[in-house]
């Protein structure tokens, strides 16, 4: 197994940057990683006063997969989101999310996690829903911020990129160049505030090679679901955008007929918003397997 620490840290994923480390297609890697203000929020009595925002938002990496090339597919299997001892949560202020006008300025807590559980008060326990906020390979030119998310992936705040899922994403360069970080102990959907619990962690993958899937967005896999996620200026068009991808999704990629593929879609998929805070807002649109796998069953694939 290789182990990347967190050091090896990016603010952005870039065609350019240098691996943190290489490995066979198959290799079980493991990320330490990074709160999203990059520690600098931990100490008690810490404020945003002296917080250094070029530091925002580290990822891990990247890692370098031998043999992947433009066109391929990074197959992730997320094995394991291990998160930190202490959370941070804040809220209000003039900051992003559709909560910042509600309040009269910022608060920011520091949450305690363990067993389990995130100790809002010693009374009111919420248990962990760990999910990795920002996981994205590099994109062809121009760097990405890794608050952005694109079709490279990125900062998308999915709660559904979690231990048991498996992520694909597009390779737009040599060796794909992986990196990962900003994991959440829990987020609701859509990150309505501005954050999640912010928190340091592992996260244990592995990673594998697909070749020339030509697929350049990004798509996930749950033990029931398959879920296209897209990005956008507004919500409007990453929605739309993740309604298009997924039936792209089950056009090209299963040769379900367009009326079959839009009326399973209209009667059973479901459009939910990821995040509505981050530079491009992202949503996601999610296939129950099962309902799938009764289509295809009993229908002709039109190929
Ligand atoms: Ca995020
Ligand atoms: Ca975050």
């Amino acid at each position: 197994m290789i182990r990347i620490s967190k050091e090896h840290v990016i603010h952005a994923h870039s065609p350019l940057d240098t691996p943190a480390a290489a490995a066979d297609p198959g290799t079980v890697v493991e990320f330490e990683t990074y709160d999203c203000f990059q520690g600098q929020m931990l100490p008690e009595g810490a404020t945003y006063a002296t917080y250094d925002r070029s530091l925002a938002n580290p990822a891990t990496g990247p890692l370098y997969i031998n043999g992947a090339e433009p066109g391929d597919t990074l197959k992730i299997t997320i094995q394991k989101v291990e998160v930190g001892p202490m959370g941070i949560l804040d809220v209000g202020g003039s900051r992003s999310g559709a909560l910042s006008g509600c309040l009269s300025r910022n608060y920011l807590k520091r949450l305690p996690v363990h067993d389990g559980h995130i100790w809002y008060t010693d009374q009111i326990r919420i248990p962990v829903r760990p999910m990795i906020g920002v996981i994205g390979t590099a994109p062809a030119e121009e760097p990405v911020s890794t608050r952005t998310p694109m079709n490279h992936g990125g900062n998308m705040d999915c709660t559904r990129i979690a231990e048991g899922s498996i992520l694909y994403l597009p390779v737009f360069v040599k060796g794909g160049l992986l990196a990962l970080g900003d994991l959440h102990a829990i987020m609701g959907e859509g990150e309505v505030g501005n954050c999640g619990v912010e928190i340091s962690g592992n996260v244990t993958l592995r990673a594998d090679l697909q070749k020339q899937t030509r697929r350049p967005w990004p798509l996930l896999e749950t033990p029931d679901h398959w879920i296209s996620i897209a990005y956008g200026d507004t919500l409007d068009i990453a929605s739309e955008k993740a309604v298009r991808q997924m039936f792209c999704y089950l056009r090209q990629e299963y040769g379900l007929p367009e009326d079959d593929a839009g009326m399973l879609m209209e009667m059973s998929g479901d459009l939910i918003t990821c995040q509505i805070v981050n530079p491009y807002k992202t949503a996601r649109f999610e296939v129950s397997k099962k309902i799938l796998a009764e289509f295809l069953e009993n229908t002709e694939p039109c190929w």
